[in-house]
């Protein structure tokens, strides 16, 4: 069976479609480039805000369009679990399957029915398939979240939170290794709420063949002190804290449910004490309900100290059944993402002064692609997909995964570029 596949959303999002495709991919089946050559169509959905839900039913329809009665199709993940019961109404005609989340273990049996295949695989779970490119990978600890914050719908969507037990985490990041990871995302809603984080840290800078280990999506409430030595203590702990704020004014911060500014200074200050040399990912909301220009300004004044060398920043997105919503959306779009554009300018200034600090530096780069001579890359400060790259002059003979150690010489605002110093190759 030919399978075309389409994973939208988050890494999260993405570890369930590779323990889905993990069921599917046995007895011969394989991923295919095209929709055309596909027998089955499975598209794993992002509905976080109003943009992902119409990505995903973008792709869907483009989808249905071109369907042949032969082909099938399926579709999973956080849309079906948003729309629940009304999906089912009027579309069951044009999708096959609509599966909610968590439905990994069921996916080859529903897929045995709709081929009407008698034989589905034995296993609940087949080996997981990742499909980011072999020398880097995601290690999802736990999925749902416990928190309430005010604008988000993901407690909703994926459930309170479940962690998955150690001993599983560390058999999975080993497998990863003898695959050829080398550099091991993990991640979760809440990263640093899994309660024994510290010692899972611990466990996997252990697994030889992993050379860097980053943590995404941490939460300021559950950055624990001895979280923050492991990670400043580890050398395979790659010094990058991805510490989503939000917003920096109290009022909002409490309308959103969010921890405190004063506390999350606190935290910042405990941080870059014990971690000088940190890289600082954040995001921001702006045009939060009653997000006023003064507490605005105040959100602009705090990106402009230039703490962090990574900024997303979203428009507000009104969102039903969030706590927020009987909020209202009081604040016009081009307010909203008015606002959103001045902190991303102040950004791109911020970040070409940290880039530039770089320049004559030989640091660690992994290469993640290469086009004739030139690799492209990350430093241990860039997560992969969603920060900056290095390009590297001279990658003719440097294989895609090896960590080099590059000198840089040339920053823009958000890439770097530099020459591979040859010797040294990991
Ligand atoms: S911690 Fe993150 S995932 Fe959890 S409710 Fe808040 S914004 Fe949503």
């Amino acid at each position: 069976m030919k399978i075309y596949v389409v994973s939208l959303g988050c890494a999260k999002n993405q570890v369930d479609t590779e323990r889905m495709l993990g069921s599917l991919l046995q007895e011969g089946s394989e991923i295919c480039a095209t929709p055309e050559e596909a027998d089955l169509m499975l598209v794993n959905t992002c509905a976080f805000i109003a943009e992902a839900r119409d990505e995903a039913s973008a792709v869907i329809i483009e989808l249905v369009s071109q369907k042949r009665a032969d082909q099938k199709l399926i579709v999973t993940g956080c849309l079906v679990n948003y729309y629940g019961a009304q999906i089912l109404k009027g579309r069951q005609m044009e999708v096959d399957a609509w599966l909610p989340v968590a439905s990994e273990a069921a996916i080859s049996e529903v897929v045995g029915k709709l081929f009407k295949t008698k034989k589905t695989v034995d296993i609940p779970y087949g080996p997981r398939i990742r499909i980011t490119p072999p020398h880097y990978g995601f290690l999802r600890i736990a999925d749902g979240c416990d928190h309430k914050c005010a604008f988000c719908s993901i407690p909703r969507l994926r459930g309170p939170m479940a962690e998955e037990p150690m001993e599983a985490l560390i058999e999975e990041a080993e497998e990863m290794a003898a695959e050829g990871v080398v550099e091991l995302n993990v991640i979760a809603q809440d990263t640093s709420a899994y309660k024994k984080l510290p010692k899972l840290l611990e466990k996997l800078c252990e697994i030889d063949d992993l050379y860097w280990i980053r943590l995404q999506y941490l939460y300021p409430a559950t950055m624990s002190d001895e979280l923050i030595d492991v990670i400043a203590n580890e050398e395979k702990i790659c010094k990058y804290i991805d510490l989503p704020l939000q917003h920096v004014n109290e009022d909002v911060l409490k309308a959103m449910r969010r921890p405190t500014h004063a506390f999350t200074e606190k935290l910042l200050d405990k941080i870059l004490n014990k971690i000088p040399d940190a890289t600082l990912r954040t995001t921001f909301i702006t045009g939060f309900p009653g997000e006023t220009k003064e507490a605005f300004e105040e959100l602009e004044a705090f990106v402009k100290k230039g703490l962090f060398h990574h900024l997303g920043v979203f428009a507000y997105s009104l969102e039903e059944a969030t706590p927020a919503f009987p909020l209202g959306d009081d604040i016009p779009q081009e307010v909203k993402e008015g606002r959103a554009d001045i902190l991303m300018r102040a950004q791109k200034e911020i970040s070409l002064k940290k880039n530039r600090s770089y320049i004559g530096k030989t640091i660690p780069v992994i290469i993640d692609r290469k086009e004739k001579d030139r690799g492209f890359g990350r430093r241990m400060a860039d997560a992969p997909d969603v920060d900056n790259e290095v390009t590297i002059r001279n990658a003719k003979k440097i294989p895609v995964g090896s960590i080099i150690p590059v000198k840089i010489t040339g920053a823009a605002s958000y890439d770097v570029t530099g020459t591979a110093v040859l010797e040294g190759l990991v």
